[in-house]
C-alpha cells in the first residue's frame, strides 16, 4: 500500500514488543507448493505464486532457505487413492508434482515409508520464518511506514481508534490481527457470522546429532479438514521437527499452562467448540478426541513413525515453540472456513481467515488485499 500510495501516512500497530510472537513466527517455516487446494480457491493460486515469490525474495536477500522438497506418503492402500486426488489438484493448479514408486521415494529419502507409491513436490522448501519477518519489517520501514511495536489497538469510538498509546484518527483501518481479527472486525460491524477457534500446534525437536532427514515427509491429509496431520519437517539448518498437532485450545493465546488466560475467551470458545462437536461438522468430534491425545509426546512420535524408519522417542526429547492457528468458524452453520476470508467497506478492512499456508501466500495475498481495498475505497 505504501509503495502504491507514496504520499500516504501508514502506521503499523503491533501489540507485542517484538515481531513473530504469534503465528507468523511460530509456524513450520514450510513454503508449500499449492497442491492441497481446489483450483477455484484463493489458497491454490496464492500458494503457488507465493512459493515462487518468497523463494526469490529469500535468494535476493540472502535469507536461509532449504530447497529440500517434500514427499507425501500413503500409509495404507486406501491412501493411495488420496495421492491420486492430490496429484490431480496439483496438475489443475499448475504445480510441479511427481508420482513416484516407493523405491524411487527411498532414493530421495532413504528413511521414508510408503505403500506402493508417493508424491514428490520439488518446490516445497523450508525457510526461517523469523528471518523473513525481520526482513519484511525492515522493508516496510524503508518504504516509509511508521512501525509501532508494543502498541495495541484497544477499540474504536466512531472514526477514532483507541490504542494503548492514545487515540488516533486514521482515514482507513486495516485489521490483520490474527487470533483477534474477529473481535476487531465486530467493532466495525463485520464478522457477524464468524468467530475464531484456536487450534494449538505442538512440535517435537530432534536432538542434535540424531539421524538426519533429507526431505519433508507428510501423510495424505484428510481433505475435509484444514490441517495436514503430524509430519516430519526439515529446517533450514537440517534439523528435524515432528508435528504440528491441531489440538483445540481454550483461549486464544494458550501457548503453555495458564499463560495469557482470559475467562471471557474461554466461555466464547467453549460455546463455539460445543457447536462444532454437536453438529460434528467435518468430523470435529473424532478430530477433537484424537487431537487431545496428542498432548503425549509418545503419541506424536508414533504418528511420525508411520511415515519414516527409525523415529524414536529418545531422538525427540524437547518440545519446540508451539503455534496457534486462528481458524475461522461460521458460527451460524458450525462450519470451518477452508479458504482465506476478508470483509470490508470504504472505512475499514478485515482479514478474517489468514490460515495455513498464509505464510507461503503472504506476498501475493497482500497484493490481492491491496487491490480489494482500493476497489472498496473508490
Ligand atoms: C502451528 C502452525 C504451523 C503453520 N505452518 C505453516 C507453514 O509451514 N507454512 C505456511 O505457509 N503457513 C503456516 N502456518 C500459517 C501461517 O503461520 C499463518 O497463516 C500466518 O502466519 C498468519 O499471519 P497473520 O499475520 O494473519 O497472523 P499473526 O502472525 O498471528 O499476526 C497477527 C499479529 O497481530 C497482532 N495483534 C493482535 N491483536 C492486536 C491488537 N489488538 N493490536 C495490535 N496488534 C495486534 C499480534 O500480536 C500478531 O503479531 C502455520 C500456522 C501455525 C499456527
Amino acid at each position: 500500500m505504501q509503495r502504491r500510495h507514496r504520499g500516504a501516512a501508514i502506521t503499523l500497530l503491533e501489540k507485542e514488543p517484538v515481531w513473530g510472537r504469534h503465528a507468523s513466527g511460530r509456524n513450520s517455516g514450510v513454503l508449500h507448493a499449492g497442491f492441497y487446494y481446489t483450483a477455484d480457491s484463493l489458497k491454490a493460486r496464492f500458494t503457488r505464486d507465493g512459493n515462487a515469490r518468497l523463494t526469490s525474495y529469500c535468494n535476493e536477500r540472502g535469507l536461509p532457505i532449504n530447497r529440500c522438497g517434500k514427499l507425501v506418503v500413503a500409509r495404507t492402500p486406501a491412501e493411495v487413492t488420496g495421492l491420486a486426488q492430490l496429484l490431480s489438484r496439483g496438475r489443475a493448479n499448475g504445480v510441479p508434482l511427481e508420482e513416484i514408486s516407493s523405491a524411487e521415494a527411498r532414493q530421495l529419502e532413504p528413511r521414508v515409508k510408503t505403500c506402493e507409491r508417493a508424491l514428490f513436490s520439488p518446490t516445497t522448501s523450508a525457510v526461517d520464518p523469523l528471518a523473513v519477518l525481520q526482513s519484511l519489517v525492515a522493508d516496510a520501514a524503508q518504504a516509509g511506514i511508521t512501525i509501532m511495536p508494543g502498541v495495541a489497538y484497544v477499540g474504536r469510538a466512531g472514526r477514532t481508534v483507541r490504542t494503548s498509546a492514545g487515540p488516533v484518527s486514521p482515514g482507513y483501518c486495516i485489521n490483520a490481527a490474527g487470533l483477534y481479527a474477529d473481535r476487531v472486525a465486530r467493532e466495525w460491524g463485520f464478522a457477524e457470522r464468524w468467530g475464531i477457534v484456536p487450534f494449538k500446534g505442538l512440535y517435537l525437536s530432534a536432538r542434535p546429532g540424531s539421524p538426519p532427514f533429507q526431505r519433508h515427509i507428510y501423510p495424505v491429509p484428510e481433505l475435509s479438514r484444514p490441517f495436514l496431520g503430524v509430519h516430519v519437517t526439515v529446517g533450514v539448518d537440517g534439523g528435524a521437527t515432528l508435528g504440528p498437532t491441531a489440538i483445540p485450545a481454550f483461549w486464544r493465546e494458550q501457548y503453555s499452562g495458564w499463560s495469557r488466560f482470559r475467562l471471557s475467551e474461554l466461555g466464547e470458545i467453549l460455546v463455539r467448540d460445543a457447536g462444532l462437536f454437536l453438529r460434528n461438522a467435518f468430523g470435529f468430534r473424532a478430530l477433537a478426541l484424537d487431537e487431545l491425545r496428542n498432548y503425549r509426546r509418545g503419541r506424536i512420535v508414533s504418528l511420525a513413525a508411520e511415515l519414516a524408519e527409525g523415529i524414536h522417542r529418545a531422538d525427540f526429547p524437547r518440545w519446540g515453540r508451539a503455534g496457534i492457528r486462528a481458524q475461522l468458524v461460521d458460527v451460524r452453520e458450525n462450519r470451518l472456513e477452508m479458504d482465506f476470508k476478508y470483509e470490508g467497506d470504504d472505512r475499514s478492512f478485515h482479514v478474517l481467515n489468514a490460515v495455513s499456508p498464509g505464510f507461503t501466500c503472504a506476498l501475493p495475498f497482500a497484493a490481492h488485499l491491496a487491490d480489494e481495498i482500493e476497489r472498496l475505497r473508490r
